[in-house]
């Protein structure tokens, strides 16, 4: 059989010949998804630093990569958190993003953006309240109502809770009908908005699992975010969405839990 022949079965030809060029190359390994113990089918991308081969040490305890999740909550701020996306993007980081209702509107190109960009999107209250001793209207009036608008603009629900000053009752837990993220580093980046002080807290206190809290509304913690990035790409760190963080430790979020890091 010969694929020189000018004749329709030169398409075949060619169509085997690729089959067969497709069948026999390898495939190449997703270095950070070859241990994951999910199912193909729930396994998540998860984002890599431009070269972690050059970049990264060699962990020391073998296969398993470093996951670490960044938390931006207040915004969306249109100036800072443009800036955030863009250098999130440069540096193929993913991150999660707990908003607030009342400044969704007229900013709904940015929550199309971190969504179409690889970004998890979570709600912290509409008016940035603190949700304990509430009555339930008062709650769903500040956690279903934007929840309703991120379910408008995205076209999906399924967004993760961050209440303000993670302050928490039995009733917030009954009624957030999402999982309860809170943080296992606070850098605290509001009180000084010190970039240098706030990228040597975060990175001195770095742990596989660890969630970050940050606020994208301040540009000294949109600059402390970037170099923090490129700091603990280079120690071997992988930054990935809050979801993805426990799903790639095989841990299934529960509505009305609350997490504060992968417990390792
Ligand atoms: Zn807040």
């Amino acid at each position: 059989m010969t694929c020189s022949a000018p004749h329709p079965s030169v398409l075949l030809c060619v169509l085997t010949g690729l089959w067969l060029v497709f069948c026999l190359t390898p495939r190449m390994p997703a270095a950070v998804q070859a241990d994951s113990p999910l199912p193909e089918d729930q396994r998540v991308e998860v984002s890599q630093p431009p070269s972690p081969e050059d970049t990264a040490a060699p962990d020391e305890e073998g296969e398993k990569p470093k996951l670490i999740a960044l938390t931006f909550d207040d915004g969306p701020k249109r100036s800072t958190t443009s800036a955030l996306l863009d250098g999130l993007a440069e540096r193929g980081a993913q991150a999660t993003f707990f908003l607030i209702g009342a400044q969704l509107e007229g900013n709904e190109d940015l929550l199309l953006r971190m969504e179409a960009e690889g970004h998890e999107i979570g709600i912290h209250t509409y008016g940035h309240v603190q949700l304990t001793a509430l009555s339930r209207a008062d709650f769903d009036d500040q956690v279903e109502r934007t929840r309703a608008i991120l379910k408008r603009v995205l076209g999906h629900n399924g967004f993760l809770l961050r209440p303000p000053y993670g302050s928490l009752d039995e009733s917030v837990r009954q009624w957030a009908g999402a999982p309860i993220i809170l943080w296992s580093i606070d850098p605290e980046d509001w009180k000084d908005k010190d970039t240098a002080r706030v990228v040597e807290h975060i990175v001195s206190h770095a742990e596989d699992g660890s969630i970050i809290l940050l606020h994208d509304i301040y540009p000294e913690s949109v600059e402390a975010a970037l170099e923090v990035i490129d700091r603990l790409h280079a120690q071997g760190y992988y930054f990935v969405t809050v979801s993805d963080l426990f799903a790639e430790n095989s841990v299934t979020l529960e509505p009305g839990e609350v997490y504060r890091q992968v417990e390792n």
